[in-house]
């Protein structure tokens, strides 16, 4: 299989798919330009190659044209980072797409509009809400042939078919998977950005050195629990935390007080630690609480067992003993997978845990643990701790990476090498 160090682009055209899904605000500056910024040593490499680019992106989820997600409003940040000129092309496949593609000369680069501007990227026809269910039908069918001819055209402006677009990896879209199908296996291949996910991902998940710890917080035990159970295969140690310890805590007959919970997953959180304990998983749940009167960073505070929270209050980090518990568990790990902060981090008062997560992460790292920061709030943890560059490797997918954790195979990723 070709990668980008041993392709040469040199007089070649390549459509390359990246996710400049970036957020803006509402002047249209751009609010945190990573995701632009991990594009970039793949557009660079084919420019200095002598290859031309056509990069291809969504913008937001638009229901057909509309300036709100033009990708215009990022065409400056993209010179810059990129170094370069880059022509615009206001309709992804219309004929100024045509021409602008076809007059590329070697080390220049054209930026298309939003391709979810076209129904076609996803494949779902944009019905009316009372669409019947022989509209519905119709209208499948007759998107199944204009996504083709849609693929078939954006596949029609390259060579060759890059994709390094991690986030989107997970979806069947016209560009993120479909379009491989009109190049051969030499002409197609993962940018430095996808490459290096897959890398990671699978280090953690198949060349795993032990001990492997995950860590599991966030608000809820319903969104992680395939997650979760994919991983009591292959963890020594699980560290559940974060708004889903209430779910546990009341599960065992605790009282949680005005603690978050899921009562409708009781039986599902008994479900977690029978089978932890069935796989001889050292399931790890917190022993206690930093406690708040009320959801606010200025709330009053204290410190309660998990299972004895006072009516009023409810449990929104955690607490010291249950600090020291994760951080002894991680330091002695080997490998190590963070998704979702312990508690509610985004408030300073409550993002000490978090914090002492964090470094102790960093610590097994710096003793040679390999450390996979991922999924958008724990991102944003170790960022907000200026930590990011002490983890191993920090992902830069949400869902897809919590798809590939779970075991899925992605369609962005088997589309170019097979599986
Ligand atoms: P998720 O999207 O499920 O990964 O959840 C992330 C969110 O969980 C963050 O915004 C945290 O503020 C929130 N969170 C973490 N711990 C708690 C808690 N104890 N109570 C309520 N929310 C929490």
């Amino acid at each position: 299989m070709q990668t980008m160090d041993s392709f040469n682009f040199a007089g070649k055209k390549a459509f390359v798919r990246v996710d400049f899904n970036v957020p803006l605000d509402e002047n249209f500056n751009i609010t945190d330009d990573t995701r632009i910024r991990a594009a970039v040593p793949t557009l660079k490499k084919i420019l200095k190659d002598g290859g031309s680019v056509i990069i291809g992106s969504h913008l937001g989820r638009p229901k057909g044209p509309t300036d709100k997600y033009s990708l215009k409003h990022i065409l400056p940040r993209v010179k810059e980072l990129l170094g370069a000129d880059v022509e615009f092309a206001n309709d992804c496949v219309g004929e100024e797409a045509v021409a602008k593609a076809a007059a590329l000369q070697p080390g220049q680069a054209l930026l298309l509009e939003n391709l979810r501007f076209y129904a076609e990227e996803e494949g779902k026809p944009r019905l009316a809400e009372d669409a019947t269910p022989e509209e519905t039908a119709e209208a499948k069918k007759a998107m199944k042939e204009s996504q083709k001819e849609f693929t078939k055209k954006l596949a029609s402006y390259a060579d060759v078919y890059v994709n390094d677009a991690f986030g989107t990896a997970h979806r069947a879209h016209a560009s993120t998977a479909l379009i491989a199908d009109y190049f051969d296996e030499d002409h197609k291949l993962f940018g430095y950005l996808l490459q290096n996910e897959i890398v990671a991902v699978e280090k953690v998940m198949n060349d795993t050195q032990r001990p492997f710890t995950a860590i599991m917080g966030g608000s809820k035990v319903s969104t992680k629990i395939d997650i979760i159970k994919n991983l009591l295969d292959k963890v020594d140690n699980l560290i559940l935390a974060g708004g889903m310890t209430y779910t546990f805590a009341k599960a065992d007959g605790g009282k949680i007080g005005n603690s978050i919970v899921e009562d409708d997953k009781l039986a599902l959180a008994q479900e977690i630690v029978e089978l932890a304990k069935e796989k001889g998983v050292n399931l790890v749940l917190a022993t206690d609480a930093k406690i708040a009167d009320s959801f606010s960073n200025d709330a009053k505070t204290d410190f309660a067992p998990v299972k004895d929270i006072p009516d009023g209050w409810e449990g929104l980090d955690i607490g010291p003993e249950s600090e020291k518990l994760f951080a002894d568990v991680i330091k002695n790990s080997k490998t190590i997978l963070w998704n979702g902060p312990v508690g509610v981090f985004e408030f300073d008062n409550f993002d000490h845990g978090s914090r002492a997560v964090s470094d102790a992460i960093v610590e097994a790292t710096q003793k040679g643990a390999f450390s996979l920061i991922g999924g958008g709030d724990s991102v944003a943890c170790v960022n907000k701790f200026g930590q990011a560059d002490e983890m191993s490797y920090v992902s830069t997918g949400g869902g897809a990476l919590l798809e590939f954790i779970e075991g899925k195979v992605l369609p962005g990723i088997k589309a170019i090498r097979g599986y």
